[in-house]
Formats: structure tokens, sequence, C-alpha cells
């Protein structure tokens, strides 16, 4: 039997209550599955922060390194800044382990009363491929004359022939592999003349590696109008980091709520591990509440168990959540509903174990 090494970042907020959730969750999996997870949890975080003047430590990625997997909550705390918590945790990991493509697929669960009336739920089946290692958030530029009447400010744009090539390559793959082979490619190179306009030259070169995929092109403003319009015409889009990032909201919006998306940091060539974690913050307005909608935790272990190539567990574990999704009685506060992270947990955990496979006599 194999043994998966499992980092847990609960991090802040609601973290740190959708962790453990998900981890109860792996555990029950384990039980009637035939895994074995061997957890591993670290403090990193907020109060980290407080203690040590930093997020995580110095050497943080080598205690990740020989992980196969990791699972995180989100780095947010009232108290400190936003960038210095994203910039010390998160984005150290994402960048620190090149997971160059985030993926966050988007569906309407069973039971959820979703905002958008021009479709089926069936009819709303999106993944959105996320550039996680440069554009808008490569982390160049500085401010100078701060306080002053002069003062100014950059954040660079960094896209690279590399950077773009392989995230547009993932992305065709992964259009590839789904049923209906269809890629929409979404830009800004109207407005933004030098790698938007790069982006659109390279889609086209890398498209001609893969004639079975039908793609299109979209701007970036027209895409969201696209997305609330005419949500049949899109199955798997790809963009960058910062467009990509406020479309998967809306996205998770429009499929429901926030508490629901999932999402996978990947490094595709599998040099490091990967980490996936619920698309939500740290939500302040109901952290520490037992609040919390753990689906986004629980459906981002799906997307985890799937990269570890253990699908059977994965399909019976999404499987597991629609039909908890399915019954308005286990709603959260976010969809409507009154049911508390312990309570959709637990029906979570039940239903696996009514859908355990038959053990061998
Ligand atoms: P947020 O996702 O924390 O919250 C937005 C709204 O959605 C809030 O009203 C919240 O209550 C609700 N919500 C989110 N997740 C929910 C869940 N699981 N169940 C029920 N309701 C849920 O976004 P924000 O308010 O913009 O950010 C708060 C903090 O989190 C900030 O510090 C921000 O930087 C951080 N943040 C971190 C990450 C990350 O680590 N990946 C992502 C987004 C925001
Ligand atoms: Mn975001």
């Amino acid at each position: 039997m194999k043994t998966y090494r499992i980092a847990t970042i609960p991090g802040d907020g609601i973290g740190k209550e959708v962790i453990p959730a998900g981890r109860r969750i792996m555990q029950e999996l384990a039980a009637q599955d035939g895994l074995r997870f061997e957890f591993q949890d670290f403090d990193w975080g907020g109060d980290y922060y407080r203690k040590h003047g930093v997020m995580m430590p110095a050497d943080g990625l080598d205690a990740l390194r020989d992980q196969d997997a990791i699972l995180f909550g989100s780095a947010g705390d009232p108290h400190i800044a936003d960038h210095i918590t994203l910039w010390g945790l998160r984005l150290k990991i994402c960048q620190g382990f090149d997971q160059y493509a985030n993926v966050r697929p988007t569906r309407i669960l069973p039971g959820i009363d979703a905002p958008l009336k021009r479709c089926t739920p069936e009819q709303l089946n999106w993944v959105i491929v996320r550039e996680n290692s440069e554009g808008e958030y490569s982390g160049v530029g500085g401010r100078v004359h701060q306080g002053h009447p002069i003062e100014a400010a950059t954040d660079v744009s960094i896209m690279t022939r590399a950077g773009v090539e392989r995230i547009l390559r993932f992305a065709f793959k992964l259009a590839q592999s789904r049923p209906r082979k269809l890629l929409t490619v979404i830009t800004k190179s109207n407005a933004q003349r030098h790698a938007m306009v790069m982006w659109d030259e390279i889609a086209l070169q890398v498209s001609r590696e893969f004639p079975d995929v039908t793609w299109d092109k979209e701007l970036v403003d027209a895409a969201t109008a696209r997305m609330v319009n005419r949500p049949a015409s899109l199955d798997t889009i790809v963009a960058t980091n910062l467009h990509a990032d406020i479309l998967s909201d809306l996205a998770a919006a429009l499929a429901g709520s926030l508490g629901i998306a999932p999402t996978g940091n990947i490094d595709p060539e599998r040099r490091y591990p990967s980490m996936f974690e619920p698309i939500h913050g740290s939500a302040f307005d109901i952290m520490g509440k037992g609040l919390a909608n753990p689906v986004g935790t629980f459906w981002s272990v799906v997307m985890l168990l799937e990269h570890l190539g253990e699908t059977q567990a994965a399909a019976r574990l999404m499987q597991a959540i629609e039909s908890v999704t399915a019954d308005p009685q286990l709603h959260t506060g976010d969809l409507g509903g009154s049911a508390t992270t312990g309570q959709v947990t637990e029906a979570v955990c039940a239903k696996l174990a009514a859908l355990a496979p038959a053990k061998a006599a």
C-alpha cells in the first residue's frame, strides 16, 4: 500500500476550520479505501508572524519538498497587511515550487441555487487555467518618495515566452482531454499592446500542435459578459495571473458561492509537490464561528487525489460531496442555509461510509 505524505497548512481565518475538516475527510477515505496518508501540519500564517516576524520559516520550502501534496487553507489576517500575508506564505510556496498552472474547475453542484438563469446546471462546466508564476504577480516594481507629493509606484507585469508558452500548452492539453475539446484564450491585447499581443501570437503557434482543439480568443472585459450571457459557449479558459484570478471569483459566484470553489496549484512536471486549496480567503466576517462552507476544501481534496492518481477515491468523494449539496438542510450560510462546518463534514463522512467499496470477505 502506498503511503502519501500530505502537508496541511491551515493558515489564517477560516483556513483553520476548513483544513481540519478536509483532513477528517481524507482520514475517513483512507479507512475505507485502503489508502494511507501521513499528515504533517504546519502552523504558518498570521499567528506565526506575530511570534517570529515572518509568515513561514526561511527554510520552510525544504520541509515541504518531499511531501506528495500540500493542502492549504488561506493566508490573510485582519491585523497584518494583505500583501505581507499573501507574499509571505502562499505566493512563496507557489513560486518557490514553480506551480505555474493554477487550475480552477467550476460546476453548479446538485441542490445549489445559482444566480444564472440562462443555463441549466449541466451547461455550466468550466475549468479556468490561471498562469501562476509571472505576469502581473511577478513582484517586480517599487515605491519611491513615500508620503511626498512626488511619490511614485510601479507593479511591472513580466511575461516571458517560456512562461506563456508553457501555460498555453498546458491549457490546450487540458482542453484536449475534456469532451468538448474547446478552449478560450483570454487577453486584453487591444489595450495592452506588448505582452498581450505576444500571448495571442504564442496561442496561435501552440494551437498548431492541437489540431483537434477548437479555440477562440476573447478580451477579458467581454469575457465577463460572456460568462453571464452565454455560459455554455465556454469550456476550458486560459488567462493571465490577474485576469484569471478575477474571472474565477466571478465563476465561483455564478456557480452559487465562493465557498464551494476549489483550485490546484500544479507543477505539471512534478518536480515539486503541488498545492490544493479552496479559492476563498480567510473570511474575517465569519471566522471562528464554525460557519465556513468546507465544500471548497473537499472539492480541492478531490483534485489532490486525482493528481496523485487515486481516481476511484476522488470520484467517490465527489459523489459524496454532491449528494450532500443536494440536501438544502446541509447548506451553510453562504448558500442560504444554516448548517455548520461540522455538520457538513460529518454528513460527507457518513456518505463516504455508505459508498465504501465492499470489503473482500
Ligand atoms: P474572502 O474569500 O475571505 O471572503 C469573501 C466573502 O465570501 C466573505 O463574505 C466571506 O464570508 C465569504 N466566504 C468566503 N469563503 C467562504 C466559505 N468557505 N464559507 C462561507 N462564506 C465564505 O475574501 P476577502 O474578504 O477578499 O479576503 C479576506 C482575506 O483573505 C484577505 O486577507 C485576503 O488577502 C485573503 N485571501 C487569501 C486567499 C488565499 O490565501 N488563497 C484568497 C483570497 C483572499
Ligand atoms: Mn483570488
